[in-house]
């Protein structure tokens, strides 16, 4: 590529709205550009890097077995009717009418027309296991659409749902998928850890999601280094807080919560005037001869106001998606942690009251997309007393190991894998005729990729004052070639043009900026946008047969032959 081919356009400043290093890089070295909060073209530079993320995770996907597709962007109501998320989803759901008046939704996810399509593809058990995944346009309807494409509206994900015959089937599709997405981060040149983490409104049993380590990440991992023990802090935040108020003989459980919204929808079923409530945990508490009690933790702060509530609820008022009964049975009937049978809403006692100041008193990860309401960081300021309840809480889970040597960190969850069981095909009638001819609920799973979060994942991950540092998998280009004095020395043309030439013959992805920029810009530019691997050809060099590679990462370049360049590179 030649750089008057190409597209750029850099600037010095990045827009205000750009809170976070990735953002402001993005928006500075021209690789995206913004319609609407979270909507984006993906400029020249960033397609490049998005297509290279798509190819790697392509790559291990056709070679863990699944196979790929590409499924519409605008799915038909009914089938979300279907399964219940028309209106468990939440207002993050778009929902569009045709002409004729019909009931569309622009895919969050594609967990319903996949299910649709194995329902009629699929007949026999010897079309099983399946494993279908495609890399296409997701749009959510975010609360607070930011970071720039860390948290789009409009985003690209890669999700694959597979389908076995029974549970054992399913969960050995789980873990290849698990072992996919590994190989996946390790390809990308990303520092990753998998967590065990809450499987939200996709709903299912067993769930990791893949974190991308970064001081800047919105979510708080807990981790042991001397054991397997990781998970997100979403799951072990509000057993601490319940637990301070629990006898110590108390089992506590979470209760599975539906979709998204759930805190306005606690907050207005229970009369309170929680305007920006933030956050709602629901976990129920046994004492010893079994009784169970629910506690509802609320979580709230409108820049003034900031508390948290902890509220005991008496009986089950699940109440969160002002559900009929039947819905909430089907929904949670057979869950773990259900608690039914379902009662009226009844007022909720508030047993704990605190604001700001003690906060920390108190174990809470705070909602994400709220992270930053109350002008304090909210995972991040209070980090440690988190790690030190934490600590308290799962010391004796023998999976965790030695609790005192547990350790936090920041993270961007990058990739979601869930078991869901039927919870779909049962629904959907996916169901297939067993070795004796007798139909049976086919079991899924299903595995997702932020393709577009992982690119401002990595910028998160490798950058400095000058800019961002393009791990080799995924940068716009591998190389460029900055020639001092295109204009003026035909030495330098040929010189360049030379080592172009034989890097592309190569297969590098090289870019030759034949714009003559004074060096100076020159250089910053390419610092800014991250390319690896810089080749300086000066008419100073040449005359000692030298030319400079500058690697990103190095502070020192080094001085090579015009042969020794092609090696180094390759
Ligand atoms: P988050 O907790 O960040 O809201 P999620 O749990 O809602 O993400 P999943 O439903 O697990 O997301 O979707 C799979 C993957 O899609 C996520 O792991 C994440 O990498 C990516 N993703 C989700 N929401 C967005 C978004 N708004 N913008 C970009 N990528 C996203
Ligand atoms: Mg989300
Ligand atoms: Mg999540
Ligand atoms: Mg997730």
């Amino acid at each position: 590529m030649l750089a008057s081919h190409f597209h750029l356009n850099t600037s010095k400043e990045a827009p205000a709205d750009a809170e976070v290093i990735s953002h402001q890089l993005m928006m500075r070295s021209g690789m995206i550009r913004k319609h609407a909060g979270g909507i984006y073209t993906y400029m020249p530079l960033a397609l490049k890097v998005l297509r290279k993320i798509e190819n790697i995770i392509r790559t291990e996907m056709n070679n863990s077995g699944a196979i790929e597709v590409l499924m519409p962007v605008v799915q038909p109501a009914e089938l979300w009717m279907q399964t219940g998320r028309w209106d468990a989803y939440g207002a993050e759901l778009l929902r569009i009418k045709d002409r004729h008046g019909r009931d569309f939704v622009l895919q969050p996810t594609s967990e319903e027309v996949v299910t649709d399509i194995v329902a009629n593809e699929v007949q026999s058990w010897r079309q099983l296991p399946l494993n279908l995944y495609h890399i296409q346009t997701k749009f959510r309807d975010e609360r607070r659409p930011r970071f720039g494409l860390m948290r789009g509206r409009e985003f690209t994900m890669k999700d694959a749902y597979s389908f076995d015959r029974d549970e054992a089937g399913a969960l050995k599709s789980y873990d290849n998928m698990f072992n996919a997405y590994k190989r996946i981060f390790t390809a990308l040149g990303l520092k990753f850890r998998a967590v065990n983490a809450d499987t939200g409104s996709i709903g299912g049993s067993r769930s990791h999601e893949f974190q991308v380590i970064a001081d800047t990440g919105e979510d708080l991992i807990v981790y042991n280094p001397d054991s397997e023990y990781a998970a997100n802090i979403e799951l072990a935040e509000a057993p601490c807080l319940i637990a301070e108020r629990a006898a110590p003989t108390q089992a506590i459980e979470r209760v599975p919560t539906p979709g998204s919204n759930k805190c306005e929808l606690v907050a207005t079923q229970l009369g309170l005037p929680l305007e920006r409530t933030v956050k709602s945990v629901v976990y129920s508490v046994s004492d010893e001869e079994g009784k169970k009690s629910i506690y509802l933790l609320l979580v709230r702060g409108d820049h003034e106001v900031n508390e948290i509530k902890v509220g005991k609820l008496a009986g089950f008022e699940h109440g969160f998606e002002l559900a009929s009964e039947a819905e909430i049975l089907e929904h949670f009937g057979s869950q773990p942690g259900y608690l039914g049978p379902v009662q009226p809403l009844k007022p909720i006692t508030i047993i704990a009251d605190t604001t700001v100041a003690n906060m920390s008193d108190f174990v809470c990860g705070g909602n994400k997309e709220d992270t930053h309401w109350i002008g304090v960081n909210w995972g991040r300021d209070l980090a440690e007393p988190i790690v030190a309840d934490i600590r308290n809480v799962v010391a004796g889970d023998p999976a965790v190991g030695e609790p005192g040597t547990l350790a936090i960190e920041h993270g961007i969850e990058v990739g979601h894998v869930f078991f869901l069981g039927d919870k779909y095909s049962e629904k959907l009638k996916a169901t297939y005729l067993n070795e004796q001819g007798k139909p049976e609920i086919i079991q899924m799973g299903c595995y997702g990729i932020g393709v577009s979060r992982i690119m401002a994942a990595a910028i998160e991950q490798n950058n400095d004052e000058k800019g961002i540092i393009w791990p080799m998998p995924m940068t716009p280009f591998e190389v460029v070639i900055c020639p001092i004095g295109w204009g003026k020395s035909e030495e330098v043309r040929q010189q360049a043009t030379a080592i172009y030439e034989h890097l592309k013959a190569q297969g590098i992805d090289v870019i030759l900026d034949d714009r003559d920029a004074r060096p100076g810009v020159m250089f910053s530019e390419w610092e800014l946008i991250g390319v690896p691997i810089r080749v300086t050809v000066g008419e100073r060099g040449l005359k000692d047969g030298i030319i400079e590679v500058q690697a990103r990462r190095d502070a020192e370049s080094v001085k090579l032959s015009p042969s020794e360049v092609n090696t180094y590179v390759l």
